[in-house]
């Protein structure tokens, strides 16, 4: 049983610079922290997040609450965090307050049970790690997560993954790639910026520019040719125009609409000339049959990865089975709130065979649950953004850390 003794909240700032929410637990002589990311391009259907400075005074009128009872596990703390919430979407206490909480409690869990966070993690979900994830790496940044004055692609993430089952052999192939990716930018005259999750920025309305510059290198650069898959993640629910039916951008410079049809020829012709591995978020949230049409054309060779689709939720990823939408789904502890409800959701998509994809957000922390999450689950992917950034970096290089120590 662990008794915590006390609980502490402090507000901290992300990688855009915005304010979250870091909770601290102790009980005895362990003391463990965690804190929580935000995303820009979020799904509706998403459990609700409250102001920091809310989050933070929730967490002080719950905390004589919490430290009356003591906690046998992972399962019996979040209970009792649903129970305190009572609400579908964590509309009482915020998504904040609870995944801050249950992240903590897990390495508090773990150091008292002298044990990594990845061994807690594949018990809970009764999986035996030993398999690293595919790092899907996204170098070029579009949509949301890039100011309109920059003139932005479309698509918000054009994913490179070594093909590597090591994250050392994989960090160090995406770094020499990089390296020439920059070299390219600056060749064509073109200033190095970056977005929210430490990619570049390039302008244009054509959404295959971002895989071009990625190809232009595996051309030439002979060596590195059969080394990497390309993921797309189009972020598509911020381009749907619901009455006009169709996916609509305007990135200050250019305006551009496609109709369902002519996405879903895009999404065909990027599989067919590309390497591509996964394709993300390809049409709106509620467009269940637009989903299910491309699944029947392109499931049996690309990844079709349910993000806001699903929402890391088990009633949506059930629908989407039931409707043959997907075969892939993101999973990002804080749609959902809890470690537990993350679990559910990764054993359940398991069982149906799908891949799994564990995600960072584009506002994150130094904090590196995710990587232990991805590799506790024995999860396909891990999505962490560029590695130029170090609350990206932090997530990869923990994955070394686990690999170093298993050697
Ligand atoms: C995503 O859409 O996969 C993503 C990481 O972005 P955000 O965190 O803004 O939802
Ligand atoms: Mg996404």
């Amino acid at each position: 049983m662990i008794k915590i003794d006390s609980i502490n909240a402090a507000i901290i700032t992300d990688s855009r610079g915005e304010k979250t929410i870091e909770a601290a637990l102790s009980s005895g002589d362990f003391e463990t922290k965690a804190s929580v990311p935000c995303g820009k391009s979020k799904g509706e259907n998403e459990a609700f997040c409250h102001t920091v400075e809310k989050s933070k005074q929730i967490i002080s009128d719950i905390m004589p609450k919490i430290l009356a009872k003591g906690y046998s596990d992972q399962n019996d703390f979040d209970n009792f965090l649903l129970k305190l919430d009572q609400t579908e979407n964590k509309a009482t206490l915020g998504v904040n307050v609870m995944l801050s909480l249950s992240i903590a409690f897990c390495r508090l869990y773990s150091l008292i049970n002298h044990q990594e966070v990845y061994t807690t993690i594949s018990q809970l979900a009764e999986t035996a790690p030993g398999k690293f994830p595919l790092l899907f790496f996204n170098l070029i940044n579009g949509g949301l997560h890039v100011p309109k004055s920059l003139f932005p692609l479309p698509f918000q993430e054009y994913l490179l993954i070594p093909k590597e089952n090591s994250p050392k052999s994989s960090l160090e192939k995406v770094f020499s790639f990089i390296k020439i990716l920059q070299e390219n930018l600056v060749k064509k005259g073109l200033t190095i910026n970056y977005g929210d999750e430490g990619g570049f920025i390039i302008t244009g309305e054509n959404p295959e520019i971002g895989f071009q510059s990625f190809q232009d290198i595996l051309n030439k650069e002979i060596v590195i040719k059969d080394g990497f898959y390309f993921g797309l993640d189009a972020a598509a629910s911020s381009l749907w125009r619901k009455e006009q039916k169709d996916y609509f951008w305007n990135n200050g410079q250019v305006e551009h609409s496609w109709n369902i049809d002519e996405l879903t020829n895009i999404y065909q012709a990027l599989s067919e000339k590309y390497p591509l591995l996964s394709i993300e978020d390809p049409f709106n949230q509620e467009s269940w049959g637009d989903w299910a049409n491309l699944n029947s054309k392109i499931g049996n060779k690309v990844w079709l990865v349910g993000d806001d689709l699903t929402v890391t939720n088990v009633k949506r990823i059930r629908q989407a089975k039931e409707q043959d939408c997907i075969n892939a789904v993101l999973i990002k502890p804080n749609q959902i709130g809890t470690v537990s409800e993350t679990l559910d959701a990764v054993k359940l998509v398991k069982s149906y065979g799908w891949k799994t994809i564990v995600s960072h957000r584009s506002g994150e922390t130094n904090d590196s649950f995710i990587a232990d999450l991805a590799f506790g689950v024995g999860a396909d992917g891990l999505k962490a953004g560029s590695p130029l950034q170090s609350q990206r970096l932090v997530k990869y290089t923990r994955l070394i850390e686990i690999e170093k120590s298993l050697q």
